[in-house]
Order: C-alpha cells, then sequence, then structure tokens
C-alpha cells in the first residue's frame, strides 16, 4: 500500500504540438530550470486558481505561470500553503512545485510569457477546387490548381523566409479547396520541401487537409509511409454532418468521410478531425466527440468563423447559451471516458491551454498563406487579398509589415483582455474574426462569454484526465 502521507504531483508536460486547421499558436513552454534548495525565500503566488478534485486531490493552475494544469495530492497541497509565508525551499516536493510555477521568489512580479516561434508555418493552397460545398466555406471556388512550377517556387520562398528569419522548423499544410484533388503535387512537394529541409537543417513536418471523401489507399499509404499528418473535418454523425458538409448536389458525405477515417486506421494513418461547431452543428458535437473517442483519435473542436462566402450566417452562428451548454454536453462525454491524451489544447475553438502565450495564431508573425497561382497573404480566410508573392526576396517581411485590415495583436493589447485571468491561455481569439464581427481587431473575442463559461470546466477536465492517468511530474 501507498504511504498517503507521500506527496504526489501529477502534470503533464505542456506541448506547443497543437494541431489546427489554421495558424497554431506559440506557446512557452515550462523552463527546464532546476530549483535549488537553500536561500532565498520563497512564496505561494497569490493568484493561483484552485479546485477540488475527487480522492482528496486539488487542481492548481497558475494563470501566469508556463506550467498547466497541475494536481497535488493533500501532502503536496499542504506543502504550498506552508508557501503562504515566505520560506526557503528545502524539500523535493517544494523543488518540483517552483519548477513547476507554482511557488516563486518572493516579491517576484510574473509578466507575459516570453515567446520567441520557433516555427513557420506554410498553408499551400494546392487547388481551389472541391468536391464539396460545405457551407460555412470560405473559399470561392473554381477549377484552378497550383501547378509544379508554382509548388516548387513556393517552397523555395518559404525556406528563403525561414532561413532569413532564423527559424529552426517549419510545417507545411497541404490544403484548398481540397487537397486530394491534386494529389500529385502533394507528393512531389513535400519530397521536395524534405529534400530542402535536410539540406538546410530544418525541423520539418507537413500535414494533408481533407474533407476525406476522396482519399485512396494509395494516398493513405503515401501519407503512412513518409510521415504526414492527415487532419480530416468531420462535423458531426450521420445527418448532423450531412446538414452542412454537402456534394453540389446536395447530398451529404459522411459515410464516404466515416469510411475514410476507418480506412486510414486499418492502414496505420490516425488522423486529427477537425470537428467544426456551427448553429446547425452545435447539438451534435457530443456525438462527433463520442465517434473521436471511440476510436482514439485526436481531435479538437473549432468555432464558426463569419465569411462572405458562407450561406445563411444566422444558422450558422449558434446562440451563446446553446453553444456553452452543447459544449458541457461533449465534455461529460469526455468526462466518463477519460483518454490518455491531454485534450486541453484541442477543446475550446483558439485556446491553447498547452502552454501560456500572447497571440491566437501566427498571422502576421511566423505563418505564410500561398495561394494556387502564387500570390500570399497572412490568413487563409483573406486569400483573395493577396499582399505579395512566391518571387520577393523576403515574403514573411512583407507579411509582417501589412498595416491595414486585421492586426494580430498581443493579448495585453487587447480592450476587455487586459485584465482576464484566462488572457495568456486564451489570448483573445481569432483576430480575423474580432475584426470583422466588431470592425476593430484589439478588442476581446466575440466568443469571449462562451470561453469563460468553459475555461473552469476545460481545466477540471484535465484535472480527472491526470488523477486517471496518474501522471506523476519529474
Ligand atoms: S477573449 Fe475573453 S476570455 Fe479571452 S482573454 Fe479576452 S477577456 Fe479573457
Ligand atoms: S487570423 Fe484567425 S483564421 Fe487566420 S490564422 Fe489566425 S486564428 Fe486562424
Amino acid at each position: 500500500m501507498k504511504d498517503s502521507t507521500e506527496a504526489k504531483i501529477f502534470w503533464s508536460a505542456p506541448t506547443d504540438q497543437r494541431v489546427e486547421d489554421c495558424a497554431c499558436s506559440t506557446a512557452s513552454l515550462l523552463p527546464a530550470a532546476k530549483v535549488r534548495k537553500g536561500a532565498p525565500l520563497w512564496e505561494r503566488p497569490p493568484n493561483l486558481y484552485l479546485e477540488a478534485l475527487p480522492e482528496d486531490h486539488t487542481l492548481v493552475f497558475n494563470p501566469f505561470g508556463t506550467a498547466g494544469v497541475v494536481v497535488l495530492n493533500a501532502a503536496a497541497l499542504a506543502e504550498l500553503e506552508a508557501f503562504r509565508v515566505a520560506q526557503p525551499i528545502q524539500s523535493d516536493t517544494a523543488q518540483q512545485l517552483a519548477a513547476l510555477g507554482l511557488l516563486q521568489p518572493q516579491g517576484a512580479v510574473q509578466g507575459p510569457p516570453q515567446v520567441k516561434p520557433e516555427r513557420l508555418t506554410a498553408w499551400l493552397h494546392v487547388t481551389n477546387a472541391c468536391n464539396l460545398r460545405c457551407t460555412y466555406c470560405y473559399v470561392n471556388k473554381t477549377d484552378e490548381a497550383m501547378d509544379e512550377a508554382t509548388g516548387r517556387a513556393a517552397i523555395d520562398a518559404i525556406f528563403r523566409s525561414a532561413r532569413l528569419h532564423r527559424f529552426k522548423g517549419i510545417e507545411l499544410k497541404y490544403a484548398g479547396g481540397e487537397a486530394t484533388l491534386n494529389f500529385e503535387l502533394v507528393r512531389s512537394l513535400h519530397r521536395y520541401a524534405k529534400s530542402l529541409a535536410l539540406e538546410y537543417g530544418f525541423d520539418f513536418q507537413d500535414m494533408v487537409l481533407s474533407n476525406g471523401v476522396a482519399l485512396s489507399n494509395a494516398m493513405l499509404d503515401f501519407i503512412r509511409d513518409n510521415g504526414i499528418k492527415l487532419m480530416i473535418s468531420l462535423d458531426g454523425i450521420g445527418a448532423t454532418h450531412d446538414a452542412q458538409r454537402v456534394f453540389l448536389n446536395g447530398k451529404g458525405s459522411f459515410k464516404l468521410v466515416a469510411w475514410s477515417i476507418d480506412r486510414a486506421l486499418s492502414r496505420g494513418v490516425r488522423p486529427h478531425l477537425s470537428i467544426t461547431v456551427t448553429g446547425n452543428s452545435v447539438d451534435g458535437i457530443a456525438q462527433a466527440v463520442t465517434f473521436a473517442l471511440d476510436r482514439d483519435l485526436p481531435f479538437n473542436l473549432n468555432f464558426y468563423r463569419e465569411n462572405d462566402y458562407a450561406k445563411s450566417q444566422a444558422d450558422l452562428q449558434a446562440e451563446d447559451e446553446h453553444l456553452i451548454a452543447a459544449m458541457k454536453a461533449a465534455f461529460k462525454v469526455i468526462e466518463e471516458r477519460l483518454p490518455q491524451r491531454s485534450l486541453i489544447s484541442a477543446l475550446v475553438d483558439r485556446s491553447n491551454f498547452g502552454g501560456s502565450h500572447t497571440r491566437t495564431c501566427g498571422a502576421g508573425h511566423n505563418y505564410m498563406v500561398v495561394d494556387h497561382k502564387g500570390s500570399m497573404t497572412r490568413c487563409q480566410m483573406e486569400i483573395e487579398k493577396p499582399v505579395t508573392t512566391i518571387h520577393a526576396v523576403d515574403p514573411l517581411l512583407e507579411l509582417q509589415t501589412v498595416s491595414s485590415g486585421f492586426q494580430n495583436f498581443s493579448v495585453d493589447d487587447k480592450e476587455g483582455c487586459r485584465t482576464c485571468e484566462w488572457r495568456y491561455w486564451c489570448t483573445g481569439g481569432c483576430p480575423l474574426l474580432t475584426q470583422r464581427v466588431t470592425g476593430r481587431s484589439d478588442v476581446k473575442s466575440p466568443y469571449c462569454n462562451v470561453y469563460k463559461a468553459l475555461y473552469p470546466d476545460l481545466l477540471r477536465l484535465e484535472g480527472l484526465r491526470l488523477v486517471k492517468w496518474q501522471e506523476e511530474a519529474v
């Protein structure tokens, strides 16, 4: 039997490897710095978020730290609380608490996380064609596709900027339109980019974003054999998915997508599901989550983003209360069968609790979008407003210096967010959506009320998961 007085700390390392359908944020990970025992004096920060969990465990979250959710047993909590009176660190437990940012040097003032993006992410719009006509899609589709010369010049441009800006890693997303409709180009760009990454010493990862209706076995095998990630859009089960992800003739695509997902699994590819929540699909979130959990699939939930080509904006926008209730129902499903993998960065739209950060995404900073003709923009949702081209000497610099349209501000520069306790994890939502809805991008997200209502439940879910799987901090 275990000694019940032994202090236990459960925590899983945050990660910035969040998989998204757009430009992932860059998160600040826990510094590896060791905390030495002895002087000086340390104290418990005043603003810790605490919540009781079953079996005498307590969830502790430092909104201004970098560790994310930590779970303490009663003995570890007692050690933490003892530091309400500043004192030197003398035990291994106190050392761990300090390393996790739950103790701080006496009088320290915690500032914004210092985040330096090390990875450049690029979206390659390999075709403007699509075999579906999803109700909320922002692409004005045509039959045009990217050709080989444009694709290679795009890769050259991405690597050129990555070298000029001294990034360590490059991430490519093959998208469209429907990327599998130009899969020969995906194959050849993968090979070309991989060879350049090897030549210049970049960490490299690429991903196919697909609607899942035309994924052949040969494509899946290529994806598996080359270590490419696969993201498939699935918005619900049966009629829920079919109401918004439809073919040109209005027929739903669920059966084909589900078949592709099961085929992918049987061929050794574990797809990541992108679940878009609209007013039409909101009641089906729990079912979609169940589908993912049944197959042990990673997934993320994204809220609908207003755009010019979506049909019937009123239907697509869920009411806050309705969205909150449906999300909580999905959380309940997860709580009943907590997976071993953390979902904390995946469940609430653009929020990333995998690490503290200051911007929701890399648009205008470390993200580039190349359209099928070689024009470049800051975000795929602005694909019709080109800023530069793949022929520019340093296209990223041109994207970083755009002064019109939305601005991707730090959360500390957003009205309504500056004093919010969630600010370094939420960061104020998608700046482009905020601009479209409010006319400004320096204000809090239109989804703010939803985010605030869900974050406590999100933290609790992660706490329960840590208790279940007992991942101990080292
Ligand atoms: S959008 Fe709302 S929840 Fe998010 S940081 Fe701003 S005020 Fe906080
Ligand atoms: S501006 Fe919004 S849609 Fe564009 S990359 Fe950022 S989060 Fe994604």
